[in-house]
């Protein structure tokens, strides 16, 4: 199974990417809106119920429950 994205990663780290999307430092990401998730997001194809790829983390996985500032609700 590929690894998945570390909050840490400085790519993650810069878009504010959290495996928790409530825990998403609104004051810094304010684009962030209550209910907002990777699995909802344009970018995301899941790989299970908690994880999938994301076209932002090439060769990692994202939580389903994630976010990152590049979300982009699905059309
Ligand atoms: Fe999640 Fe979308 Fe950000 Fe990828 S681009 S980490 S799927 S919110």
């Amino acid at each position: 199974a590929q690894a998945m994205v570390a909050e840490s990663d400085p790519q993650a780290s810069a878009l504010g990417y959290k495996a928790e999307a409530s825990t998403v430092d609104k004051a810094k990401f304010a684009k962030y809106a209550d209910g907002q998730n990777c699995s909802s997001c344009a970018l995301y194809a899941s790989k299970s119920a908690e994880a999938g790829a994301c076209g932002i983390f090439a060769g990692k996985m994202v939580a389903a429950k994630g976010w990152c500032n590049a979300y982009a609700k699905k059309g």
